[in-house]
């Protein structure tokens, strides 16, 4: 089969880059592992009720280009929402998003006292390492790393903080210092509370109508069929295989993960490119949907916990996401566990994560759970770890990618990055954007691309 452009991967990079592209007129081909698109950002039923991958919510920090498609291709189905969440804390509950005043009316006086004090002598901090630790302690102060980041960080990515680059904390924490904290409640006061856009049937709404979009502007999607070879040693066209065929394309643009990519490559990249792959490591998750016989378990959308009492990062209950046509008799809660591929957590069975579940819920202040059954999805990479020396093997990687003419590596996985939905849909949107008419493609616009890239700061 013969194609200009093959895109590998429907989740939202290859899916906006799909859209984009074949609005521009080339002909693209998207090839799929699983058997519908959505990728991390896909929603599915349980018992008659559509669920997500963990908490999903499409920020309002998504630029207004691509927030423009979304609006017109979801017209009315994408609502926007208060947000409305508690984070736990000294066996507390505030408000998460983080509010100042909330958390100096919940907690108790003394952790308050150390909170202004870090405040008032934080210009004076500088980290003296580029670890994660020293980023949050010398920018938020020591409290808020003891109470918040420091577990945290341990509990996502399995690492201590001190062992986590400061990378890590550039991308992940929004709020770099007590004025950010400041600004952002000033902005959240003025605009009524902080919002976030949601589809009415799941989050995977978003996914499935931008590849509708995409065949409508004449692209192919084959679903259920896996990437096996790639060949680029002919200058004028790449030999992609997959179980049911092969495919002769000008270009392949690929949002897998790396390593499982480079692995398919003829010829094979450099004995450094393989060495400097198997050294990047990411984080496991199980997410346990926890069926419930309530209409509800709590008002609140989500639950964080950065506490190591318990295995639980976040729980969030899909109906409170929505005004959606969800059933009104039992309720659903998704528990997210980091852990390993392959580890305990990873290989338990249903019954015994849902037990584990029950029992570490029951210690944190919420309602009780009347358990009805247990559910399980794993995702093997979700969170990449940005350990000390991440950054050399990172850029031999980058650099290798950007020698190749016909392949270009983007999205979540493929660029090793704890991205969001808008962060993976504005990769897309770069990528179409460097395709000429000619199909030619603008490497140097791409290069500045990847650095701008760099710079995306995840919103929670
Ligand atoms: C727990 C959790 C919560 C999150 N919450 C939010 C949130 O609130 N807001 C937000 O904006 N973002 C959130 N995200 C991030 C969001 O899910 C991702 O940024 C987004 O899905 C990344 O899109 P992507 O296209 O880069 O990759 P993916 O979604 O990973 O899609 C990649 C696709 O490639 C396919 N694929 C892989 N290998 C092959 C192969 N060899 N052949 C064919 N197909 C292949 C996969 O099956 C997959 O469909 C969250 C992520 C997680 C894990």
């Amino acid at each position: 089969m013969e194609t200009e452009l093959l895109i590998v991967g429907s989740g939202p990079a290859g899916l906006m880059a799909a859209y984009l592209a074949a609005s521009k007129g080339h002909d693209v081909t998207v090839v799929e592992r699983l058997d519908s698109p959505g990728g991390m950002s896909a929603s599915f039923e349980i018992n008659g009720m559509m669920v997500d991958y963990g908490s999903h919510r499409l920020h309002p920090a998504t630029s207004q280009p691509l927030l423009e498609i979304l609006k017109n291709i979801l017209g009315t189905d994408l609502q926007t929402r208060n947000r409305n969440g508690r984070i736990r804390v000294e066996e507390k509950w505030v408000t998460f998003p983080l509010s100042f005043s909330n958390l100096v009316k919940s907690l108790p006086a003394r952790s308050v006292s150390e909170l202004f004090k870090d405040s008032l002598t934080s210009p004076f901090r500088q980290p003296a390492e580029e670890t994660f630790a020293e980023h949050i302690k010398a920018g938020l102060g020591q409290k808020v790393f003891d109470l918040i980041y420091g577990p945290y960080a341990k509990k996502l990515w399995g690492m201590p903080a001190e062992e986590l680059h400061s990378d890590l904390a550039r991308k992940r924490v929004s709020a770099k210092s007590h004025l950010d904290i400041l600004k952002k409640l000033i902005r959240s006061t003025i605009n009524n509370g902080q919002i976030f856009f949601y589809p009415r049937n799941g989050y995977g709404q978003i996914c499935e109508r931008l590849a509708e979009e995409a065949e409508n502007k004449g692209a192919r999607f084959l679903f259920e069929t896996e990437i096996k070879s790639i060949d680029l040693t002919d200058k004028t066209c790449v030999v992609t295989k997959t179980e049911n065929g092969s495919f002769d394309s000008q270009r392949i643009w690929s949002t897998a993960p790396f390593g499982s990519l480079v692995k398919m490559i003829n010829p094979a990249p450099s004995p450094q490119i393989i060495e400097s792959l198997k050294q990047l490591k990411y984080r496991a998750m199980v997410l346990v949907y926890l069926i419930c016989d309530q209409e509800r378990l709590t008002e609140f959308d989500a639950h964080y916990f950065p506490g190591i009492d318990t295995p639980i990062s976040r729980i969030s209950e899909p109906k409170n996401y929505r005004e959606g046509p969800d059933p009104k008799d039992f309720t659903i809660i998704c528990c997210e566990v980091p852990c390993w591929e392959g580890d305990q957590i990873w290989l338990a069975s249903d019954e015994e994560l849902g037990e584990l579940m029950l029992d570490s819920l029951a210690k944190q202040g919420l309602p009780k759970i009347n358990l009805l059954d247990t559910k399980t999805r794993r995702l093997p990479k979700v969170y990449p770890i940005y350990d000390l020396d991440y950054r050399e093997k990172f850029e031999n990687l980058i650099n290798w990618s950007t020698s190749q003419e016909r392949l270009t590596i983007f999205g979540r996985q493929g660029l090793f990055a704890p991205d969001n939905l808008h962060h993976a849909l504005s990769m897309g949107h770069a990528a179409a954007n460097a395709l000429d008419s000619n199909t030619s493609f603008a490497h140097n616009s791409w290069k500045s691309s990847l650095e701008e890239f760099q710079t995306h700061v995840v919103e929670d």
